[in-house]
């Protein structure tokens, strides 16, 4: 380390700083100057020259003044490193100097007098060539540190009065736009840190442009309610749909697995028609991290898991009202299939859609195969047509759904999937299909709870603790 920069690399802990690091730097053919804008402890203006490969600096408490009449009080500090001449950000609280930095004037500078050895001299004249500041102006060494900052009488004044400019030379933004950057800034490199292993590409991605989430925010999320979603996903063959491109772009439904990454299985079955496609699914929150760096952002799972493809556990009643139906009359029919459920002595479970709809969940013994499964799903919705064929239909045609609820059993067919409690869904908002409670069914609507919603939801108690017991 050199001299001339161990003071300043003193004072700076570089680990918890963004400022750069203090090296000797060869000078240019012309010398550079800066003002920093520096809301610190003290609101005060930096100004800094290059000399003999660093910035000779001073702290200018009031800022520079074209007035010829001001004499403004300039503090010699500690040389920076020529890299310091285009910083702006904000330093840690706590940390030297901390604040925020705001480039206020940059351009190349001239002595019109002899410097002496490291400005160990008791005054100099120069030129300023900036953006802000021009012409010529003196530097008067008073005692110890100080120094006094004029402007000589060159009728070389491009403003009154300077320093209410306050925007920043390099950006246009304000101290508080340039604190607020940083924050977000910081704020991304903090999930990023947290998220393990993965290095997510393209963080900041606008996948939802209002309100905006990033790829980061969704890896966040996933990351962060992990735990309560894959005993859901886990062991499940998936489907996916992929957004890579956000939401304008186009989305791309998923089967099969490109990659084989860690927290990912793989698994070749025979289809309906008996050829064999290749499956996968999610071993871990290792997995789904990595399916969501790759851009699969909505899960759909079958209703088995691997390790009983063929005894499915897990029956999905999906409510798909016609579209002028009103939510009173969703939620009224939610409570008819629980209760004919309740009936059953089937215990049921209810997460919105995350769409228009509600999903009630049935967690089932692995004990019958898939035929014998979506019969029994087809009765539900059958005994809720017969009971009340004003009001559902168990048929998928569209037509028959016209002012009525049509009670979706299908998907409780081998190879069919439902959207994966706690899954995202890739629709405006980004809501998420989410476990609720019994009491709460009037309180929620399908697609209100977002994931920051989710995530606060964390704290209460699972309303699916129960599921698998
Ligand atoms: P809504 O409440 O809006 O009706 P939903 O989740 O009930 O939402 P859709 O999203 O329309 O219904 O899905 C209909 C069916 O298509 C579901 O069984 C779902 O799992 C399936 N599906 C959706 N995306 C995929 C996919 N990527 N791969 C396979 N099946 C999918
Ligand atoms: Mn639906």
């Amino acid at each position: 380390m050199t001299e001339k920069l161990k003071k300043y690399n003193a004072k700076r802990n570089f680990a918890k700083t963004k400022e750069p690091m203090g090296k000797i730097e060869k000078s240019t053919k012309k010398l550079r100057f800066c003002v920093q804008h520096h809301l610190a402890r003290k609101d005060h203006f930096d100004f800094r020259l290059e000399w003999n490969g660093t910035l000779k600096s001073w702290a200018v408490p009031k800022g520079p003044s074209y007035n010829s009449k001001d004499r403004r009080l300039a503090i010699m500090v500690e040389d920076h490193p020529l890299s310091y001449r285009t910083f702006e950000g904000t330093i840690p609280q706590g940390e030297y100097g901390g604040g925020t930095v705001m480039l206020w004037d940059e351009g190349t500078w001239e002595p019109l007098t002899k410097i002496s050895k490291n400005f160990q001299t008791e005054a100099f004249k120069f030129v300023l060539k900036g953006k802000r500041l021009q012409g010529a102006w003196t530097l008067i060494h008073l005692e110890e540190d100080n120094w006094l900052l004029i402007k000589e009488k060159d009728n070389v004044s491009l403003f009154t009065d300077i320093t209410k400019i306050k925007t920043s030379i390099k950006t246009g933004r304000t101290m508080e736009e340039i604190a607020k950057h940083q924050k977000t800034k910081s704020k991304t490199s903090k999930k990023n840190n947290i998220v393990e292993n993965i290095t997510i590409t393209n963080p900041d991605k606008v996948i939802f442009a209002r309100p905006k989430i990033t790829k980061m925010d969704i890896v966040w999320y996933y990351h962060k309610i992990a735990k309560r979603m894959l005993p859901y996903v886990e062991n499940r063959l998936i489907s996916t749909i992929r957004c890579p491109d956000g939401m304008q772009g186009e989305k791309f439904f998923k089967k099969h697995l490109e990659n084989k990454n860690a927290g990912i299985g793989q698994k070749l079955i025979k289809n309906e028609t008996n050829e064999k496609e290749d499956y996968y699914y999610l071993i871990n929150s290792e997995g789904l991290i990595s399916e969501v760096q790759m851009n699969s952002f909505e899960f759909h799972t079958w209703g088995s898991k691997v390790d009983a493809l063929e005894k499915p556990d897990v029956m999905v009643f999906d409510l798909d009202p016609d579209e002028k139906l009103a939510l009173d009359k969703l939620r009224e029919g939610v409570k008819d299939l629980k209760k004919i459920l309740d009936k059953l002595n089937l215990k049921s479970y209810l997460k919105t859609s995350g769409g228009k709809g509600y999903h009630v969940v049935v967690p089932m013994k692995k004990q019958i195969n898939w035929e014998d499964f979506r019969e029994m799903a087809h009765n539900v919705a059958l005994l809720m047509e017969a009971k009340w064929p004003e009001k559902y239909t168990s048929n998928i045609r569209k037509k028959a759904r016209r002012g009525k609820i049509f009670i979706d059993w299908v998907r409780n067919t081998r190879s069919a999937t439902s959207v994966a409690p706690y899954s995202i869904r890739l629709r405006s908002g980004c809501p998420v299909s989410m476990p609720i409670r019994w009491s709460e069914l009037d309180k929620v609507k399908p697609n209100e709870i977002t994931m920051a919603e989710a995530i606060k939801r964390l704290k209460r108690k699972d309303p699916w603790a129960d599921f698998y017991k």
